[in-house]
Parts: structure tokens; sequence; C-alpha cells
């Protein structure tokens, strides 16, 4: 499987929890970045691990939407003509309200997006104004039903909740919100308070009125029971999704397979080998332009690291991890390497062994954080 990540490190304005690379930046940026994102593809095209069509592409950002329609599209169309794209590929781009109209999202689909991601957030302006988001609640309903008149079959919402004022009561509302739109995908994020943003500041001033803990397990529950009666099934930790619909690209990731990146900030993962890009959007094109290299970090993980890393992040999928797998890549299964501390958490129900996969079981899928720290 090869799977490429593509970041757009801009948006319009930066809201006020966010720790994502992103930055306004002017147009003439957007540009002269898309021209080094451009060079940074021809680069990859003769990566020893190219040896496949692209089965995934994931342009993320940042808001990619946020940049003209015909940047994002020949972005796409050379991805097609330096890789191609094997029968059937995802082609996922994020978005946002604001930023996409009918007409953006049918040169989308011109271009073979076939799902896109709408970070809504809430659906209601209160909570959307707390958060610093541009967008109204109706203009994100619009964005929804104009991706949709254009024909993308294949669309994914962002919710978050745990937000400064949100209720069990207001959560159900966005939600059901949500739900009526019939998306086919959901990835509903609880909110951090991430250091370096705004939110920390206003939350060492105690300015955000953040849900206690019982409302937040009140959310829980509510998420399941609205998300079970619509149909649309908990694959991930934060992920739901109609039968067929999971983000193919995402699980990828969180099989912690290889995956190629370009892009400001954008990270890779092949062989083992993690590698950080620069994320200052001009210091990315002047490296490209004058030929050198825009890896600012790289990791190289043991073989143990991966292996735990492997364990954890299949965790995360309701479905767990594949022991197969784990073998046939590491030579080692989870009893072997994790011993007593596997075998108690199995006795308390918290884990289970299946045929083919180990997995969190409903039990122990509330205090999931806590069994991986045990694991990790
Ligand atoms: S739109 Fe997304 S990436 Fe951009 S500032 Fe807001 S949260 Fe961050």
């Amino acid at each position: 499987m090869t799977s490429l990540y593509l970041h757009i490190p801009f948006c319009l304005r930066k809201c006020l929890y966010c720790a994502f690379s992103s930055r306004v930046a002017p147009s003439a940026l957007h540009g002269r970045y898309v021209d080094a994102l451009m060079c940074e593809i021809d680069f990859l095209q003769h990566h020893p691990s190219v040896q496949d069509p692209l089965k995934t592409l994931f342009i993320g950002g940042g808001t990619p939407t946020c940049i003209p329609s015909d940047q994002l599209t020949s972005i796409i169309d050379h991805c097609r003509n330096t890789f191609g794209f094997s029968a059937g590929a995802e082609i996922s781009v994020e978005a946002n309200p604001g930023t996409v109209d009918e007409g953006y999202c049918e040169s989308l689909l011109m271009a073979g997006v076939n799902r896109l991601s709408m970070g809504v957030q809430s659906f209601f302006d209160e909570e959307l104004k707390i958060l610093g988001r541009l967008h109204t609640s109706s203009e994100a309903e619009g964005a929804i039903l104009a991706a949709k008149r254009a024909g993308i079959a294949n669309i994914n919402i962002d919710l978050m909740y745990g937000l400064p004022g949100q209720t069990p009561k207001s959560w159900v509302l966005s939600l059901e919100k949500a739900l009526s739109l019939t998306p086919q995908h959901l990835s509903l994020y609880q909110l951090m308070v991430e250091e370096g943003t705004p939110f920390q500041v206003m939350d060492g001033k105690s300015e955000l009125l953040l849900p206690v803990e019982d409302e937040i397990l009140e959310m829980d529950e509510i998420t399941r029971e609205l998300t079970e009666n619509s149909g649309i099934i908990q694959y991930e930790t934060s992920n739901y999704a109609i039968e067929g619909k999971q983000c193919l690209h995402n699980i990828n990731y969180w099989e912690n397979l290889d995956y190629l990146a370009a892009g400001a900030a954008a990270v890779s993962f092949i062989k083992g080998v993690r590698e950080k890009r620069t994320t200052d959007p001009n210091h990315y094109i002047k490296q490209i332009s004058t030929g050198k290299s825009v890896i600012v970090e790289e990791e190289q993980l043991t073989m143990e690291e991966s292996f735990r890393e492997t364990v954890i992040m299949g965790l995360r999928l309701k479905r767990g991890v594949s022991t197969k797998n784990l073998l046939t890549r590491y030579g080692l299964t989870p009893e072997k390497h994790y011993g007593s501390i596997l075998t108690r958490l199995q006795h308390l129900g918290m884990v289970e062994q299946t045929p083919s996969h180990l997995k969190i079981t409903d039990k122990g899928w509330p205090l999931s954080n806590q069994i991986m720290a045990e694991l990790v």
C-alpha cells in the first residue's frame, strides 16, 4: 500500500485552541509553496519505497481549501502524473466552512477527490465563537450541503466535545445536527488544551469554563447512543463510519505502516524511520529552491520500540492489532513481549485475544488510555 500525506500549512485565521502547524499567509506565498511542494513530490518519485501507484492520498493542514481550487487540483494532477492512482484509490482533502462552495467542490471532484473532511467542530455559534472559528453553524451546514450537491459521496464531519461552555445538552444537539446531514464518517475529538495556544493562556487564568469529568463521561455516553442508533459505527478511538467508509489513509497510519509525506511540517514514516520536515513554509520553499533537504529531524525506531508503537496504535482500532502481522513483522507476539502485564489485563477483562487480533474489550474501552499507558 502506498500512502502519501501532503500538508498545506495555511489557514484564514488561527483558531484559539489550535496547535497544528498552520499560519495565516499572503496569497503570494500560497503559489510559491505549491510550486515547492510539487518539486518535493517530483523528488519522492525516486524514493525506493515507491513501487506501486498511490492507494491513498490525504491533503491536510491547515486548511487546504484556503488556497485557490486550481492550485489544489494541480497538486492532485501532479500526484497522478508522478505516481498514478490505483483503482479505487482514496483521495481525501480537508476543508473548512467558508472556504468551499459548490463550484470549489466540483473542481475537487473532477480532479478525483472522493472524500472530503469538513472541520465543523460545533453546530453552536456561541461555541464556535469561543473556539475562534471563522464560520457559523449555518455556514458549516451550507458547506456540507454544497459538497453533497457537487456530488462528493464520502463526507467526514469533524466535531469536538469538552468545549468551554459546552453541556451534554448542547453536545446532543451538535451531534444530532451532524447526523441529520447523513455524513459517511464522523471524527469526534475531545478538546485538549495544548501547549503554546491562546487556550493554554486562558486556561492558566481560569478563563475557560471547561466541562467537568462527569459531563465528559455523559457526552461519551451520548456519543455511543446517538452513533449506534444511526448506524454509524465506531472503528477507532475518535472515528466512526458507515460500513465501507472507514478512512483507509488513517487506517494505514494506525496500523503503523509506511507512508510518504511532503510539505512543511509533514512527517513520513518509511521502514522504521520517521522524518519530520521544517515547519516554516518560507524555510521550506528556500530549502527546496536551493536543492537542500527539508528534513529537520530523523528518528530511527528500534524493532522493540516499533513493535510497541504498532501495538499501541493498533489498539486504537476497535478490531485491535493483528497478531499475525506482528509475528510476521517482528517475530514477536504480545504474550511474549508483555508477559504478566498482558495476562493481568486479560484476567481483568480489559483486553482480549481473538483468533486474529489483540483488542481492547468493551469493558476496557472507557479505560483505554490507562491500558495503553501500561503497554507503551
Ligand atoms: S482551521 Fe484547523 S488548522 Fe486552521 S487554525 Fe483552525 S484548527 Fe488550526
